[in-house]
């Protein structure tokens, strides 16, 4: 078997003692004569397991009793659509940062499901400079741009821009707006990699395959209050009141997802928990924007400093095409999914939870070779 160093954004690297732990449980799951898969969401097999991912979430981020943990389908992005529709009134309206690509789709999914109920979406700040498709994002906003309507139903950010690569509260100068109203955020590729106060966040959601398991289930961590405000006019399989009053089991969940997210949390705790990955998140990180700064010459990175992602690090080379040979060669080396996203091209290194620091040892030291050798 040989495995290669994945810096894929996502879906992305799994942890090795997940996937084997689910390899060894795949044709008979706890003891049951069949996989997790075959069971029936409503049996105790698969209740356990939905109960310790939920757990395991709670534990790990410090979820307070007054929010719930809800597991959703359909992406991270439908829950753009899904988070106006509980929660924007009939005349009301709804903040938005925008800060690069993920948050212009927030907006406008947002925009269209707020019209479509009789509401409304502003932008309380936006960071892109120039036209259209070529807007450029290179930072976080200070919180004193932010302009939020107290009057809104809540200010919506993404917490790190996985294309862009820029992240909000890395650097102290760069933290989440202060807002009047509650805070809703993206944290997508942002998730369980350090600790948060989830106090700070009227809901924060998740897509699980950046950071803590496989696609087909979001994580989303909701104050019980805000759940309760959502509107009850909308179809009830969009409102966050229906996985919140049954457990996330009010239809079939996407079982085995969520099985894997129980093994990714399980590794995690076992790991040392969110302190310890932070400190290696950091770590890796380090290295990286380390290689690049020693060679101004010939990496750059658009990101300012205080907004530089440490889960997805963006750079260029000082021409396509070198570019094109990096990827190539460094996949000759065994490491894939370097490439930058198609929209704004270069290369990107995603370093979540999975990404092991020796991988990243080895692709900076492969990247200080190359510029090297220009
Ligand atoms: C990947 C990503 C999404 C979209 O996730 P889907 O599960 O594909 O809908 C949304 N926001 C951020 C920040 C992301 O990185």
């Amino acid at each position: 078997m040989s495995r290669v160093m994945n810096f894929n954004a996502g879906p992305a690297a799994l942890p090795l003692p997940a996937l084997e732990r689910a390899r060894d449980e795949m044709l008979d799951f706890a003891k049951s004569g069949m996989s997790v898969m075959e069971h029936s969401h409503r049996g105790k097999e698969y209740e356990a397991v939905h109960d310790e991912a939920i757990a395991l979430l709670r534990s790990l981020l410090g979820v307070p009793d007054d929010y719930e943990v809800l597991f959703v389908q359909g992406g991270a992005s439908q829950l753009f659509a899904q988070i106006p529709m509980n929660l924007v009134q009939k005349g009301g309206s709804a903040d938005y940062v925008v800060t690069g690509a993920w948050s212009e789709k927030a907006l406008s999914e947002a925009k269209a499901a707020a019209a479509m109920l009789g509401g409304g979406v502003k932008v309380a700040c936006s960071t892109g400079t120039g036209d259209g498709k070529e807007k450029s994002y290179v930072r976080c906003p200070l919180p004193a741009e932010v302009k939020a309507d107290p009057q809104a139903a809540y200010l919506h950010v993404t917490s790190n821009e996985t294309i862009h690569g820029v992240q909000f509260e890395v650097e102290p100068s760069r933290p989440f707006p202060a807002a009047p109203v509650p805070l809703v955020v993206d944290m997508s590729s942002d998730f369980l990699w350090r600790k948060v106060d989830v106090r700070r966040f009227g809901l924060l959601y998740a897509g699980a395959q950046k950071n803590i398991g496989p696609s087909g289930v979001v994580v989303v961590v909701v104050q019980k209050a805000l759940v309760e405000k959502g509107r009850k006019d909308i179809p009830k399989i969009f409102q966050l009141r229906t996985p919140a009053e049954n457990k996330s089991l009010y239809n079939t969940p996407p079982t085995f997802g969520i099985y894997m997210v129980r093994n990714v949390l399980s590794w995690l705790q076992g790991l040392g928990g969110l302190g310890k990955m932070e400190e290696m998140n950091r770590q890796k990180a380090r290295r990286l924007y380390g290689a690049i700064d020693k060679n101004p010459g010939y990496f750059r990175c658009p990101v300012e400093k205080e907004s530089r992602s440490l889960m997805n690090v963006v750079f260029r080379l000082p021409a396509e095409a070198d570019e094109e040979r990096f990827v190539k060669e460094a996949k000759a080396k065994g490491m894939v999914g370097l490439k930058g996203h198609r929209s704004v091209g270069g290369i990107r290194v995603s370093t979540y939870n999975a990404v092991l620091p020796e991988w990243v040892d080895a692709l900076a030291s492969f990247m200080e070779d190359f510029a090297r050798k220009g």
